[in-house]
């Protein structure tokens, strides 16, 4: 007697698909540059477990996460090497931070304290990276006021050139391994995107000049997100970066506009698990927003907003069904969705429905599905829910 549960839907990753596109990144990048991995958010949604097993034996310097939390659960998978959380974190969260050996980013001189003060009483000097605010807005010291921060950073870090309150030996505290900013508009049409760039990094420099005193000597500047790295350095670069910090492209996302395409890396499928010949005026989902015209064929499949497929592609989106374009009707509930398959009068129970990704010559890209959902691929990744099994291909 089996106990197989044959799945209602699940999204499948392709590894080597991922790694062909860190290599373009490093190829975008350059040979020298550090990569650090951005796998927040549960590794943008596709699990970060076997995600940390493939990247565990590329040469990447290290990871970027979001929360303490996402950290730990790194160390608690093996990773040995610096771990960045990037997201501010909340007072309190700094003592476990740096029991598990995290590199926090720190955005102004209270968090900087509060870490130096957790340094202090474990005993050790540990490393933070200094995020400069260069008009992103959410975070990091800005680049106008630094006249006024720049003697508390001075006061509260150790291991440069000037002199430091908490530099006695052995009595911990807090050394900058790094410094960055990030791109707001790296993603935009090329020219919108370059003039911003450039305007960020102008911003930057001065700051950078200023504080290379309070910098340890191995530390580094890191500034690119997926599109900023494929957008390239140019010569009116005023700031050089040493790191980079590669998310969505790795994960199948596009960049940005006018950017190359990455190769597709996730699929997302759904069993067909009714089929229906409906009448003309038979209705469709909550509200009825959908009526049939004339007799038509309708499909029920096993995944819905519940497994994070986008509410809004309620009768706009299609999925692929024997290679077929198969319209979404009604609102997308739960837990089901309705398409039409008066064309594809073979579909039976039991047939794979496909979301995102290929079936026969046709595919639905991720970033086409997130656009006619009115959002970005970042969101439907994340978006995918638990009830979603992540089926990683061998090849
Ligand atoms: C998420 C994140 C990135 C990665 O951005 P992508 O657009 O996914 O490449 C880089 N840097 C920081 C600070 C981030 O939070």
């Amino acid at each position: 007697m089996s106990t197989e549960i044959p799945p209602r839907a699940w999204v499948e990753v392709r590894g080597s698909a991922l790694l062909r596109n860190l290599e373009a990144v490093r190829a975008a990048a350059g040979p020298s540059i550090r990569l650090i991995a951005m796998v927040k958010a549960n590794g943008y949604g596709l699990g970060v477990e076997p995600l940390i097993r493939i990247l565990e034996t590329e040469p990447l310097w290290g990871y970027g996460v979001a929360s303490v939390e996402e950290g730990r659960e790194l160390r608690e998978l093996g990773v040995r090497r610096p771990v960045l959380v990037f997201s501010p974190v909340p007072p309190g969260a700094e003592a476990a931070a740096v029991a598990a050996g995290l590199t926090l980013c720190v955005s102004d001189a209270e968090a900087l304290e509060r870490l130096a003060a957790a340094a202090r009483s474990a005993g050790t000097v540990v490393t933070a990276h200094l995020e400069i605010d260069t008009g992103m807005g959410r975070a990091g010291f800005p680049d106008g006021t630094i006249d006024r921060w720049r003697p508390r950073v001075a006061e509260l870090t150790v291991g440069s050139g000037e002199a430091s309150q908490g530099s006695e030996e052995g009595a911990g505290g807090v050394r900058l391994g790094g410094l960055f900013t990030h791109y707001h508009s790296a993603d935009a049409v090329a020219g919108a995107a370059r003039a911003s760039i450039e305007a960020q990094q102008r911003r930057l420099a001065p700051v950078l000049a200023s504080l290379e005193g309070l910098l340890s000597a191995d530390a580094f500047v890191h500034l690119s997100n997926s599109a900023g790295i494929l957008r390239g350095p140019r010569s009116g670069s005023s700031v050089a970066e040493a790191g980079v910090r590669p998310g969505i492209f790795l994960y199948g996302g596009r960049a940005g506009e006018t950017l190359p395409d990455p190769e597709p890396v996730v699929t997302i499928r759904a069993r067909v698990i009714r089929v229906a010949r409906v009448p003309a005026g038979a209705t469709q989902g909550y509200g009825s927003t959908y009526r049939a015209d004339g007799e038509e064929r309708w499909a029920t499949l096993a995944i819905g907003y519940g497994d994070g497929l986008p509410r809004a592609l309620s009768n706009r989106g299609s999925v692929l069904l024997h290679g077929h374009e198969a319209p979404i009707v009604g609102r997308i509930s739960m837990d089901v969705t309705v398409v039409d398959i008066t064309g594809l009068p073979s579909t039976r129970p039991g047939d794979l429905a496909t979301i995102v990704g290929r079936d026969g010559d046709r595919e639905r890209t991720l970033d086409a599905v997130a656009r006619e959902a009115g959002t970005i691929s970042y969101e439907i990744l994340t978006g995918l829910s638990r009830r979603l099994p992540r089926v990683w291909l061998p090849d």
